[in-house]
């Protein structure tokens, strides 16, 4: 994006102007990738330090900032470097940590409605944030701590104050139907004649009450992610959701009204193994029985291991290997005449580069994009080790991510690695 902008990717190339920040879950997780790129980095949540940012540049005046990041970057950066949870690198001091988490007064809404966008006329509400979940690979289970959630009375004020252009809320989470106030905040939109959707459902949340209301308010399409057929690998994901209660979900969806199902599955999953294909097979089978015939479809991804989670010590398979398991799941998935979208593997193991990187990810980033190599080319100029995120990791082993003090200990990760290698179950945090 920098590049195409004319900007110098490279942050000793621009010499202080323009400023560029970075923030968001993947820059928190693990920003040290981007700290040859960008000025300075925000981790954590970021609503309160946006605030700040913007503060401390109004206080300065544009005069004052031009000379500043010209002659004399380091006023700006160093005061930057003040803000909790920001990074500038050469200025921030080791361990920097996260930004504590924010009320959720402070999620973040759709402030321009228009026909013209995405999903027309409507707002998108963050109603939650975290997840009561903890599977062993999800970053948004670790980062986002505690589960946090609008409650029935922020909503009540939302549509007091709403612009007669919405005409439908969408409700942004991870585990949308988890919000205790899930059943009211439904019914008081609906009886305000605003239609409803819903950005991700998981099915340990449905019971009768919400599956008939998500059904009763025109949901035409619901998604579902299972991760794997196989509920052993399931359990060993710490996603400790038996077969039956995706069947019992849907089947309660699909008698509400719903149409149409996606399923997210994982590929290349620790405990994998030759009958995780057949117990796939069954699953799907069943699936199909329980919504009482075809309308769903399959998203087959490969496991990424992500810092902060008990995954980041995992071997992520060879590339051979995951394309192997992912072509028998695909064949399969294709002989029960289920419509299925695949992701890439190579496009799956360059996230894992970036997932578990350090700068020199960053510039074989820069080699590529500016100096035109070919990525494998760009790799190596840049001295990436490209088998790191496939070796087995241990307590002793070094992390890009070790700079910053993250918001999970990471004894606490290993321990739970250490179980789902020994008993098949990453259990709790
Ligand atoms: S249920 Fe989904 S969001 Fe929650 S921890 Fe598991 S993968 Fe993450």
């Amino acid at each position: 994006m920098l590049h195409e902008a004319g900007v110098p990717p490279l942050r000793e190339r621009r010499g202080g102007r323009p400023l560029v920040i970075a923030g968001g879950p993947a820059v928190s997780a693990n920003p040290m990738p981007l700290v040859d790129i960008v000025d300075a980095l925000a981790l954590g949540e970021g609503e309160e330090t946006l605030g700040e940012i913007i503060r401390l540049l109004e206080e300065m005046s544009r005069d004052e900032i031009d000379r500043q990041s010209s002659r004399e970057p380091g006023v700006l950066l160093e005061a930057l470097a003040r803000i909790p949870g920001m990074l500038v690198p050469g200025f921030s001091s080791a361990g920097v940590s996260f930004r504590d988490p924010v009320s959720p007064s402070h999620f973040p809404r759709s402030v321009i409605i228009t026909p013209e966008s995405v999903f027309p006329d409507t707002m998108l509400v963050e109603s939650g944030r975290g997840c009561p979940g903890a599977c062993a690979f999800c970053l948004a289970a670790s980062i986002y701590r505690p589960f946090r959630f609008m409650p029935l009375s922020a909503f009540k004020e939302l549509v007091e104050g709403l612009h007669p252009a919405v005409k439908r809320i969408g409700l942004v989470s991870t585990a949308v139907a988890a919000n205790p106030d899930f059943v009211p905040i439904v019914k008081l939109l609906a009886s305000r004649g605003i239609a409803v959707s819903f950005s991700s459902l998981r099915a340990e949340d449905l019971d009768d009450e919400k599956a008939a209301l998500v059904g009763s308010i025109g949901t035409a399409s619901a998604s579902l992610a299972p991760e794997s057929g196989s509920e052993r690998v399931r359990f060993a994901l710490g996603k400790r959701v038996p077969d039956e209660v995706y069947f019992i979900a849907a089947a309660k969806l699909r008698a509400a009204g719903v149409r149409h199902f996606t399923l997210y599955l994982l590929i290349g999953c620790p405990g994998e193994n030759e009958t995780t294909l057949v117990e796939t097979e069954i699953f799907m089978e069943r699936f199909r029985k329980a919504i009482g015939g075809r309308g769903f479809s399959v998203h087959v991804n490969p496991l990424v291991p992500k810092p902060w989670t008990p995954l980041q010590f995992w071997a992520m398979p060879e590339e051979r290997e995951i394309a192997e398991r992912q072509r028998a799941v695909e064949k399969m998935l294709r002989r029960l005449g289920l419509g299925v979208q695949i992701k890439s593997v190579r496009s799956a193991l360059r996230q894992a580069l970036f997932s578990t990187g350090d700068e020199r990810i960053g510039r074989a980033i820069v080699h590529y994009v500016e100096g035109g190599l070919s990525w494998k080319r760009a790799l190596k100029e840049a001295g990436v080790n490209v088998s790191f995120p496939h070796e087995r990791k241990g307590p002793e082993t070094a992390f890009p991510w070790d700079a910053i003090s993250g918001p999970v200990r990471r004894g606490t990760l290993f321990k739970r690695f250490e179980a789902m290698e020994r008993d098949g179950s990453a259990g709790a945090p």
